[in-house]
C-alpha cells in the first residue's frame, strides 16, 4: 500500500478560524484556539473548509469497496473496464503472510493465478475487459484518489482507526492520519477512534481485547447506565409539559 498526500487546502487554520468568527465566535481568540475549540467541543461544520486529497495505490478492491461507503467524499478508481489487468498484483492479508509455506497461502495463491490464467485466456479469445473483469478477485490491487473535508475526516478515523476496523484499512486510515496530522496537528492531535476522541467507546461489549484503551476508557453503555433512567424522567416531564 501507497498513500501520498496529493493536495490539501493551504491557510486552512486561518479560513476555518474566519469562518468561526462570522458565526460569533469571540474576535480574541487564535485561528489555533479557534480550531482547537471547534474540533473538540464538536463545533464541527467549520472543518468543512479544509480539504485533503489522497493518492492510494495497491490496494484491494475489497478495501476500495469499504472506503466508497464514506460518501461525504469524493472518489476516484483505477477503471477495470478501460485498463488491462492481466498479470495483476493482489492483496495478501498479513495474517496469511505470516504463514508462508503453509497450505492455505498456497491455496490462495493458487487462486490468483487461476484468476489471473482465466482473464488473459478470456480476453486472448476476444472477450471485452467489461466482461473478462468479473472472473478477478477482491484482492485485486486496485488504485484510488480519494477527497475529503477534514469533518468527513475525522469522521472516517473515528470509525477506521477503531482495532474493529478491517486490518487493510486500519492500515490504511493510520498512514492518511500521520498525513493529516502533520498538516494539521491543532485539528487532528485530539482524533483517533471514536472511544479517544469521544472519551467513551460506543463499541460497547463488542470491543475486542486488542483495544489499547480497553482499560482506560468507560464505554457508553457503563456511561448512560449512570443516568439514562433519571435524565428519561426529565425528558417525559418536559414533553407532558409542552
Ligand atoms: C467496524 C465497521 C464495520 C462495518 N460493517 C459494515 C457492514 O457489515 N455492512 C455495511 O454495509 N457497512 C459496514 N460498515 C460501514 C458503515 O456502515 C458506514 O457505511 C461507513 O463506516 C461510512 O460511515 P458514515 O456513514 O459515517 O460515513 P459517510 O457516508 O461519509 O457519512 C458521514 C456522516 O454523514 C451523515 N450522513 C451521510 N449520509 C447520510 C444519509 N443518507 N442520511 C443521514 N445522514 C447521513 C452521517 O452522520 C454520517 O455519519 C462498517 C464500518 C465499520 C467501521
Amino acid at each position: 500500500m501507497e498513500v501520498k498526500l496529493l493536495k490539501v487546502t493551504k491557510g486552512g487554520l486561518d479560513m476555518v478560524a474566519e469562518a468561526a468568527r462570522i458565526s460569533g465566535v469571540s474576535e480574541t481568540r487564535s485561528a489555533n484556539e479557534i480550531v482547537e475549540l471547534i474540533t473538540y467541543n464538536d463545533y464541527s461544520s467549520a472543518l468543512e473548509h479544509i480539504y485533503f486529497s489522497f493518492d492510494i495505490a495497491d490496494i484491494s478492491v475489497a478495501l476500495s469497496r469499504e472506503l466508497l461507503e464514506h460518501r461525504i467524499a469524493s472518489h476516484t478508481a483505477r477503471s477495470t473496464r478501460y485498463m488491462e489487468e492481466n498479470g495483476f498484483e493482489y492483496y495478501l492479508p498479513p495474517d496469511l503472510e505470516r504463514r508462508e509455506n503453509d497450505e492455505a497461502v498456497k491455496l490462495y495463491r493458487d487462486a490468483m493465478k487461476s484468476a489471473n490464467e482465466t482473464y488473459t485466456k478470456l480476453r486472448a479469445l476476444g472477450v471485452a475487459r467489461e466482461e473478462a473483469r468479473y472472473v478477478l478477485p477482491m484482492a485485486l490491487h486496485t488504485h484510488y484518489v480519494v477527497t475529503m473535508n477534514v469533518r468527513s475526516l475525522i469522521n472516517f478515523f473515528m470509525l477506521r482507526l477503531c482495532v474493529r476496523a478491517a486490518p487493510e484499512m486500519n492500515a490504511l486510515a493510520i498512514r492518511m492520519y500521520k498525513l493529516c496530522v502533520e498538516e494539521y496537528p491543532a485539528v487532528f492531535v485530539k482524533v483517533w477512534c471514536r472511544g479517544y476522541t469521544l472519551g467513551v467507546c460506543p463499541e460497547n461489549e463488542v470491543r475486542p481485547k486488542e483495544c489499547p484503551f480497553k482499560k482506560i476508557l468507560p464505554t457508553k453503555r457503563a456511561i448512560k447506565d449512570e443516568f439514562e433512567d433519571r435524565a428519561r424522567e426529565i425528558i417525559d416531564k418536559k414533553l407532558e409539559k409542552s
